[in-house]
């Protein structure tokens, strides 16, 4: 077998040996016209729903030992709707009619149900929908003998190997038996890349071709440090790399000796050194890695790993739960951040030219207030249990707030009057990722009680890049000085009107960006957890009057080239 060295963008650090797994979802072409007897037709919609049957059952098992009974529960439902009679005997119709395949059939069908109930007033019954979407498919695939791939059930060494992987994708993986994943596309502020990086598992993007490459069970070496992908590598490669992986963990653990102390600079300012999580999981990853606090929650997670909107009470367990392991320290949850790249499989997103500057997060949720208000009362009862901070999204319009705390002040009315107790003194904040609001700071700053840069979509709305377009991944830079000066912008902008700003961009865990954010004065610094140690030994090594003359000097840069050499010359030297 050939060896092949592919290079890709490293995503999520760390080094991994296994084998490939290729991964690509089935592709189904249905053909409106059948050659068999209605009856043939009739038995393969049949055998198609008895095959889809099983699969339920045997997921429900799963759920039932992994997540518990209620989790379990939802796929009677998915049964139930699966074998309602109605929707049979609306497809046998049709299939009555002849010479119409039952793939056809049934998809048509389906499609007519998903939008009769999409279109109902009552949501429970329209969130169904969803659950039909994603029933229907899976007994099309069956009644095609099309295979559908899981990707949680792999076996033991596994390195996913694929063209791109959803946010839900990553999800699923299951982290006992997959060692790391490579995508031909994607860059490092996609969010499957984010959500990598919060379970620890080595990634490489942006590889090309690697598809075409790679084959099934072949050995593959990922290098996550480097971006280096190596397929069916030499004794001796295998060798080097077994020693690198080594090394990588020993300073992994060496570092983690940081864990219980403050990032105090050599002339004494302190700031806080926090993490950004997905779910409760990556709570554990924040504690062992020493974060002060949760700069970020991203909650729509919550809602993609669903079949349905979650209830009040499934966020407020999971936020009480967060809350609490944080024993009272800051724990910031931001509200649904749906669109861009980030959709709801039970929830119609419309189809956009520009879904990064479309429907999106709080736009969202001030058009389907029921998702804020249920979301916000959530987050109150949890914020009873520990120090919960509330955060919104997108923010580029000051009456966006004023609605947003509209709505919050309503459901803490509605609490009161019910005795139900939650933090009268719960902080609002937004995130700056606009440059409507970073050219505009002092009078968002007014508004809220926090800032939180998010890099990630301040530098594409900045530069007009998209964060996840690979043929436009070079443009695509946090250290370009017009979003360097969109950051001193907001910081400068906060302070003026009194308020504390942290960062919770990817940039914040960017190891030669600390001097330059602690030199403009950022307050508090969020990351993946595996971050936090470097990010405080930076911190610990430098002192506020040099990494402010740096500031200097690099906002006198006039390109992004400029910028980087300085930043480059300014690490080499503290690093002697
Ligand atoms: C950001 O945009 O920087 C951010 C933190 O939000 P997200 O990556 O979830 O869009
Ligand atoms: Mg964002």
């Amino acid at each position: 077998m050939e060896r092949k060295f592919i290079k890709g963008i490293d995503a999520s650090p760390g080094i991994a040996i296994g084998k490939v797994f290729l991964y690509q979802e089935s592709e189904l072409t249905i053909i409106q016209e059948s050659n068999r007897t209605v009856e043939e037709e009739k038995q393969r919609l049949i055998h198609g729903q008895e095959k889809t049957k099983e699969q339920l059952e045997a997921i429900k098992e799963k759920t039932l030992l992994t997540l518990g009974k209620d989790k379990a529960d939802i796929f009677d439902g998915h049964i139930t709707l699966l074998e309602d009679e109605d929707l049979l005997e609306e497809i046998n119709d049709l299939l009555e009619e002849g010479n119409i395949s039952a793939e056809f059939a049934l998809k048509t069908q389906i499609e007519e149900y998903c939008k009769m109930l999409s279109n109902l007033e009552d949501p429970y019954l329209r969130e169904r929908a969803a659950d039909l979407q994603d029933i229907g498919k899976r007994w099309l695939y069956n009644v095609a003998n099309v295979t559908i791939v899981d990707l949680s059930s792999l076996p033991a060494n596994t390195i996913i190997v694929a063209k791109d992987l959803t946010p839900s994708d990553t999800a699923q993986v299951d982290l006992q038996n997959v060692l790391a994943f490579v995508t031909e596309i994607g860059g490092k502020t996609a969010h499957s890349s984010i959500m990598a990086r919060s379970l620890e598992l080595p990634a490489v993007v942006g590889t090309g071709n690697i598809c075409s490459l790679a084959k099934n069970e072949e050995i593959i070496i990922v290098d996550a440090l480097t971006g280096d992908i190596i397929l069916n590598p030499s004794q001796e490669e295998l060798e080097i790399y077994k020693s690198k992986q080594e090394h990588f963990l020993q300073e992994k653990e060496m570092l983690k000796e940081l864990k219980n102390k403050a990032a105090i600079s050599k002339d004494g300012v302190e700031v806080g050194v926090w993490c950004n999580i997905g779910s409760p999981k990556d709570v554990k990853g924040v504690l062992n890695n020493g974060g002060q606090g949760i700069g970020l929650y991203r909650t729509e997670f919550l809602f993609m790993n669903n079949d349905r909107f979650p209830t009040e009470e499934e966020q407020f367990e999971a936020y009480k739960e967060v809350a609490m392991a944080l024993e009272g320290k800051p724990v910031t949850i931001r509200t649904m951040d749906i669109g861009g790249d980030k959709s709801l499989p039970y929830m119609e997103l419309p189809k956009e030219e520009n879904p990064f500057l479309g429907w999106r997060a709080i736009r969202v949720c001030l058009d389907r207030t029921e998702i804020l208000e249920t979301q916000f009362k959530a987050l109150l009862r949890a914020s009873a249990f520990g120090y919960i901070k509330i955060m919104l999204p997108m923010i580029m319009d000051i009456t966006e707030i004023r609605r947003a705390r509209k709505l919050l002040e309503k459901c803490k009315a509605e609490l009161k009057e019910k005795g139900i107790a939650f933090d009268e003194n719960i902080q609002l904040g937004i995130m700056v990722e606009t440059p409507a609001v970073a050219f505009r700071a002092k009078y968002f700053a007014k508004e809220v009680d926090f800032f939180s840069i998010g890099t990630n979509d301040l530098t594409q709305y900045t530069l007009a890049v998209d964060r996840g377009n690979e043929n436009i991944s070079h443009l695509y830079n946090t250290y370009n000085p017009a979003v360097l000066q969109a950051i001193q912008a907001s910081i400068e902008g906060a302070h003026e009107a009194g308020i504390s700003i942290s960062m919770c961009g990817e940039f914040a865990g960017d190891e030669k960006a600390t001097a330059l954010l602690f030199g403009m004065g950022l307050d508090a610094f969020s990351m993946s957890a595996i971050s936090v140690p470097r990010i405080k030994q930076n911190i610990l090594n430098i002192d506020r009057a040099s990494a402010k003359a740096f500031v200097d000097e690099v906002m006198n840069c006039a390109t992004t080239e400029e910028v980087l050499a300085k930043v480059e010359e300014f690490y080499s030297k503290l690093k002697k």
